[in-house]
Parts: C-alpha cells; sequence; structure tokens
C-alpha cells in the first residue's frame, strides 16, 4: 500500500540545509494498522505531508497502492489525494454551519456521487461510529470524541484506500483517546488501512505495528 524508499525532504533556511527526513524508507501493506511515532521535531508533520500527498519528498521514492508518485504535480497528487486518502486530523476539522450528516456529505457532492447514494453512505458511515441520531448536531453541539468520530465517518464515507490519521487524540482526554483507537480498531477489523500519526508512546501501543522515527530517520520498528 505505502512504500517509502529513501526519501529526504530538506528544507533551506539561512544557506543551512535541514534534513526534516533523511532517507527514511518504510512499507506498510494494505489492511495493516501502523502507528509513526516520535518527538517533536523528529519528521512526523513531514512524513504525513508526503504520504498524505500534501507535498513532495527532494530525494528517493514514493509509492502508494503500486502508483509512483514521486514526480507527481501538485494538481496531481490533489487528484491522488482525493481519491485515496481518507484524513482525520487532531482538531477534527469539521466546518461549524454544518450538521454532522452535512460534514459527512460534504466530500461525496465533491465526488459528484448522486444524492441517494449520498444518504446512503452518510447513514452507514454516521451508524459505524455510533452516531447516526446525532446526525442533525452542530459541531458545537456535540463533545470533542463526538467530533472526532463524524470526522472519522467523514472520512469512512468517502471510501479511501488509506486512512491517514495525524494526532487523532491529541485534543481529547485519555478515556476518549481510547473511545476513538477503539474506532481505528473496528475499521482495520473491517480490512481499512489505518497510519497513525502520534507522539504519544500509550495511543503508538493500540497500533499492529509502531514505527519509530528519529532526527528524520526510521530508528527502530516495533510488531506489537
Ligand atoms: P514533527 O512533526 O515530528 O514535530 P516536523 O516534520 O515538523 O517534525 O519537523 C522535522 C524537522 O524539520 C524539524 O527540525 C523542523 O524544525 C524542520 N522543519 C519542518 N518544516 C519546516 C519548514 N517548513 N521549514 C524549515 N524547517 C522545517
Ligand atoms: P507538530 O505539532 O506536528 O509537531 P510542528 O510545530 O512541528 O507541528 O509544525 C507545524 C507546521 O510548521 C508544519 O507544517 C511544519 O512543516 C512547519 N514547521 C515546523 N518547523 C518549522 C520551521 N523550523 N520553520 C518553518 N516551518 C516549520
Amino acid at each position: 500500500m505505502i512504500r517509502l524508499n529513501h526519501v529526504s525532504k530538506i528544507y533551506h533556511m539561512g544557506g543551512e540545509d535541514i534534513y526534516a527526513l533523511r532517507e527514511a524508507s518504510l512499507r506498510v501493506r494494505k489492511g495493516e494498522f501502523v502507528s509513526i511515532v516520535g518527538p517533536s521535531g523528529s519528521g512526523k508533520s513531514t512524513m504525513m505531508n508526503i504520504i498524505g500527498c500534501l507535498d513532495n519528498s527532494d530525494e528517493g521514492e514514493y509509492l502508494l497502492d503500486g502508483e509512483s508518485i514521486t514526480n507527481y504535480s501538485e494538481k496531481e497528487l490533489a487528484k491522488v489525494r482525493n481519491r485515496k486518502i481518507g484524513f482525520v486530523f487532531q482538531n477534527f476539522n469539521l466546518i461549524p454551519k454544518m450538521t454532522a450528516a452535512q460534514n459527512v456529505e460534504l466530500p461525496l457532492i465533491y465526488q459528484k456521487l448522486p444524492s441517494h447514494e449520498r444518504a446512503e453512505r452518510v447513514k452507514w458511515a454516521l451508524e459505524q461510529v455510533k452516531l447516526y441520531e446525532r446526525r442533525e448536531h452542530l459541531p458545537a453541539e456535540l463533545s470533542g470524541g463526538q467530533q472526532q468520530r463524524v470526522a472519522i465517518a467523514r472520512a469512512l464515507a468517502a471510501r479511501p484506500s488509506l486512512f491517514l490519521a495525524d494526532e487523532p487524540t491529541g485534543a481529547l482526554d485519555s478515556k476518549t483517546s481510547r473511545e476513538i483507537m477503539g474506532i481505528f480498531k473496528d475499521l482495520h477489523e473491517q480490512g481499512n488501512t489505518i497510519v497513525i500519526i502520534t507522539h504519544d508512546e500509550n495511543v503508538a501501543d493500540e497500533a499492529e505495528r509502531k514505527i519509530r522515527i528519529r532526527d528524520g530517520q526510521v530508528s527502530e520498528v516495533v510488531e506489537s
């Protein structure tokens, strides 16, 4: 599903080269549940941006779903991103003026799905995260954990090949964090491929495999 081969990302700051990633290589198979864990400054955001097709690397190769996207333009990256990746962010990124159901439906409108199919998928996705009865609520009327469940439903409804979650529990207390990780586990059991990026070891331990990064390099892979 994911193959990063010797990927480097270099920032130029005042005549100095900063390697945010240095020859990082990793592999995530279809259906795997993986966490990428590392301290602040280790290169997690940079890795997330590359895996999520938000940014290109400077060196090395990236294969997603067998497709080499190493030299894609910004427009081509956007196409791959919209077609294949379901993002979940720390701060949920819901649209405040839209109900839970409308938030989940929005990407499906962009995908130009017919309204009956959108309705079916919204219902199905909100049921998966056990929030269908709150479908008419606005984000502000939901708890943080519930908002994150809406965000997961939004990703799920678009049927992505890859769920990519950036600090998905970063804004939640530990009980709610476990609940959200439970939802990711359910999605994994249903065959979905999930990559979670986190600085939190407890969260990372919930995944099937833990990829540790340090100073822009993969330093360790731990099977759990
Ligand atoms: P993390 O998400 O693990 O905190 P980052 O990927 O944000 O790590 O950063 C990795 C390294 O690259 C850090 O040293 C950071 O300061 C540097 N870096 C990240 N983004 C930029 C940027 N846009 N310009 C310059 N340096 C950057
Ligand atoms: P995180 O909470 O994920 O560790 P960071 O504070 O590392 O976030 O980075 C937030 C954003 O700022 C990222 O998009 C990153 O690319 C950028 N960034 C990080 N470090 C620098 C830097 N030294 N100079 C410029 N931009 C940076």
